[in-house]
């Protein structure tokens, strides 16, 4: 761990929002002791007893990363933490940058790495004072200059690249409704795309609100048939090539979906080497 700490501090050279983040992240990261991943074709090997783990996951917009992270979190009992989450609390306040935050997110662009990574601090600090530690972040590194310096100060222990089909993905988004109330999010389409270049038909039934959330739906902003094409397009260009940065570092755990949120969940545990049913785990879900 002094060791860990000992990097943090000497890459704190960097930057002036470099040095917030690693001040920030640094007892969140320290406490961490999962094994990082490093073989080239790997079977994730995460010891369940430790769950403090820190996790990445990767994925285009309305591939899941959201569901997938915050079940996860509640199983292994770390924060899920989503940047765009981050972004869209700042935008509902009021103040300048909130003014700045919607026009990027509605033109489907990316929010500079410097506020992100200021806002990110401002979260794990938030969580360091209630007592967390490990997460799994969902929406972040989006560019390779934001991996970077996420490397520059902890270990990340495992990235998990959820995929589908981009059909599915702009189905997927467009269907998109969140609970003005209880925060929790449905999907009213119902997909059936049929599988091209040898890979397989995918279906999704929809995940349907109950009662008393039907009335209280609202959908993102961004998530029109032209913003989406441009956050698709945005990721092909920034986002992608985070895929190799871990991918070269033999932490890149390719997740292609099968199906919707029952046929998807339990082959996520079974690829991550997680059971549901050991006695904690079970507790949480
Ligand atoms: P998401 O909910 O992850 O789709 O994020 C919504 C929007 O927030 C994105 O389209 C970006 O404008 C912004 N955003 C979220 N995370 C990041 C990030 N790591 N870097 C830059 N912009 C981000």
């Amino acid at each position: 761990m002094a060791a860990v700490i000992r990097a943090f501090r000497s890459s704190s050279s960097s930057s002036t929002f470099t040095n917030y983040f690693i001040r920030r992240s640094l007892s969140t990261a320290a406490s961490s002791s999962a094994t990082p991943l490093k073989s080239e074709s790997f079977t994730p090997l995460i010891d369940t007893k430790d769950k403090n783990v820190q996790w990445v996951f990767l994925g285009c917009p309305g591939v899941g990363k959201g569901t997938f992270a915050s079940r996860l979190s509640v199983l292994l009992g770390v924060p899920h933490i989503a940047t765009g989450d981050l972004v869209r609390e700042e935008l509902s306040a009021s103040g300048p940058l909130s003014k700045q935050l919607t026009e990027i997110v509605n033109q489907g662009k990316l929010v500079s790495d410097e506020i992100i990574i200021s806002l990110l601090s401002k979260r794990l600090e938030t969580g360091e004072a209630k007592g967390e530690s490990g997460f799994i972040l969902d929406g972040f590194p989006r560019t390779v200059r934001q991996a970077e310096i996420l490397d520059d100060v902890t270990d990340i222990d495992l990235v998990v690249n959820l995929k589908l089909p981009e059909k599915v993905l702009v189905e997927k988004c467009l269907g998109r409704r969140i609970c003005s109330q209880c925060g929790k999010n449905f999907n009213v389409a119902n997909i059936n795309v049929k599988g091209e270049n040898g890979n397989p038909d995918i279906s999704m039934d929809p995940l349907l609100p109950p009662p008393q959330c039907v009335s209280k739906l609202i959908t993102r902003s961004d998530d029109t048939e032209a913003i989406v094409s441009e956050r698709l397009r945005v990721y092909y260009e920034k986002s992608q090539p985070v895929e190799d940065f871990y991918r070269n570092q033999g932490k890149l755990m390719e997740f292609k979906l099968p199906g919707g949120l029952p046929e998807s969940w339990p082959k996520l545990l079974e690829a991550l080497n997680l059971d549901e049913n050991e006695d904690k785990q079970s507790a949480a879900v």
